[in-house]
């Protein structure tokens, strides 16, 4: 049973991520209490499938065994061990390895972080240092995209292009620029693939050209806009935007913190875009959420440089908790679930059902746009298909549906632009997917 002094106790002391305090004052927690596959059960005992896998990270689902084994022993026989001063253990030597031996192309080179947020921080430092050793200081400007999300660290989050994560901070960003996002839906230049393509392409070129191409240090690009709403871009447009960049001697970086770890199908989107980015950020189902890690991969040609330029000397970047044993193994475990177990097999099947499903919404009157790969996808809904009305933001109607699909059994991101956002674990049998479904259309009618 929740007891309500948890609620009391939650609402008094603990202070919770990108919420509005005073609105979750009023609304109080919803506490989960456990979980098993893809099905998560509350405190009050309210199962739900959880169509958004935590916050798109429990990629294995909940619940393996194995990976709470592979977790114990590690604890048991090293908790703990540094990485600095020249010392190392086995898990993180070895999950490095695995890593490099799968990524695309020359990104042989595997930095641990905590999570996703300083994974791209760490990129932003590691680039700077970069230009400087190549003798170039001044290429300290960075581009992103609108609607773009990079994480809340003090640094990386003016790559993050949504406004509650600018405003009231007063931290200004005037080294970092952004393109307008390739949303298909909403682009001015219709939903032509080359056209989105061919327009990204003359705003980058713009925006390096009024910056100065010699003082562009990088851009950064996900291969799905994730909490910008779930946009994907055309198909070949990853590939143009990093052909862009390397004509102009830029860095790319690819953060697949979300689609990394078969959450679009392969292990890394990139693969299946074809290109190899100079960076690769990842986070979330590279543990499948049992525990922080993220993952830098840095292209062979940009640890050269950094190595040369730093010579004897210690490049000054770390955490304690950098390369944790207990996280790289379960990293391990989770990486032998997705290949050995199934998981990126089963991942493309269910990611097939789940996109068939949700287009079948699509006559709805409240659906506007359905849009995905793999595992996944988004609903986005208007008050008038037409004009593609947004559901209006002060009514919180995003809020509402969450709560509804809720009382329905289903866990889903609510976008405040009503957008409906999805990404179940890659374990989700037929019928778990059919039921998504099923308690989606439940909820859009009773949204009417
Ligand atoms: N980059 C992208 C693309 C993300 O989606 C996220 C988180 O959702 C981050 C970075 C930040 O990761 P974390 O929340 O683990 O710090």
């Amino acid at each position: 049973m929740l007891s309500n002094s948890l609620i009391e106790l939650d609402r008094a002391h603990l202070v919770h991520p990108v919420a509005s305090y005073r609105g979750h004052e009023q609304q109080g927690v919803r506490v989960l209490a456990s979980a098993k596959g893809a099905t998560v059960t509350d405190a009050r005992g309210h199962q739900l499938i959880d169509g958004f896998a935590g916050l798109w990270c429990v990629n294995a689902g909940y619940g393996h065994d194995s990976i709470v084994e592979a977790a114990a022993r590690q604890m048991r026989e090293l908790p703990y061990a540094t990485a600095y001063f020249g010392l190392g253990s086995e898990a993180p030597i070895r999950l490095a390895a695995e890593l490099a031996d799968r990524a695309p192309g020359d990104l042989k080179h595997i930095y641990f972080t905590l999570g996703g947020s300083d994974a791209v921080d760490s990129t932003i430092r590691f680039i700077r240092y970069y230009w400087i050793a190549r003798g170039q200081p001044q290429r300290d400007q960075f581009i992103s995209i609108e609607q773009g999300y990079h994480g809340s660290s003090t640094v990386g989050a003016g790559l993050t292009a949504l406004a509650n994560f600018h405003t009231g901070f007063g931290i200004p960003f005037e080294w970092q620029h952004k393109i307008p996002s390739p949303y298909p839906y909403r682009n001015p230049v219709g939903q032509d693939p080359q056209a989105i393509i061919d327009a990204s392409l003359a705003q980058l070129k713009d925006k390096i050209e009024t910056i100065g191409p010699d003082r562009v240090a990088a851009f950064y690009a996900e291969p799905i806009q994730g909490s910008g709403g779930v946009i994907v871009p055309p198909k070949g447009w990853l590939k143009a935007m990093r052909n862009l960049c390397k004509e102009y001697g830029i860095l790319f970086v690819a953060d697949e913190v979300i689609t990394g770890f078969g959450r679009t199908g392969p292990l890394f989107a990139c693969t299946e875009d074809e290109i190899v980015p100079d960076f690769m950020t990842t986070a979330k189902g590279l543990t499948s959420g049992y525990v922080p890690m993220g993952a830098v991969f840095m292209a062979d040609h940009v640890y050269q440089v950094i190595a040369d330029g730093a010579g004897a000397s210690a490049v000054g970047h770390g955490y304690t908790y950098s390369a944790h044993p207990v996280s790289a193994a379960v990293g391990l475990e989770v990486l032998k679930l997705y290949e050995e177990g199934g998981l990126l097999e089963n991942g493309v099947k269910a990611g097939a059902r789940l996109m068939a499903g949700l287009e079948g919404l699509r006559d709805h009157p409240l659906v506007g746009d359905v849009r995905g790969r793999g595992m996944l996808a988004a609903v986005e809904l208007v008050t008038d298909k037409v004009a593609k009305t947004p559901l209006p933001a002060e009514a919180a109607p995003a809020r509402r549906v969450f709560d509804r699909a809720w009382d329905n059994g289903l866990v889903i991101r609510a976008f405040a632009n009503g957008v409906l956002g999805y990404a179940p674990p890659l374990c989700c049998t037929d019928d778990e997917i059919d039921a998504i479904i099923e308690r989606t259309a439940k909820t859009l009618d009773q949204t009417l």
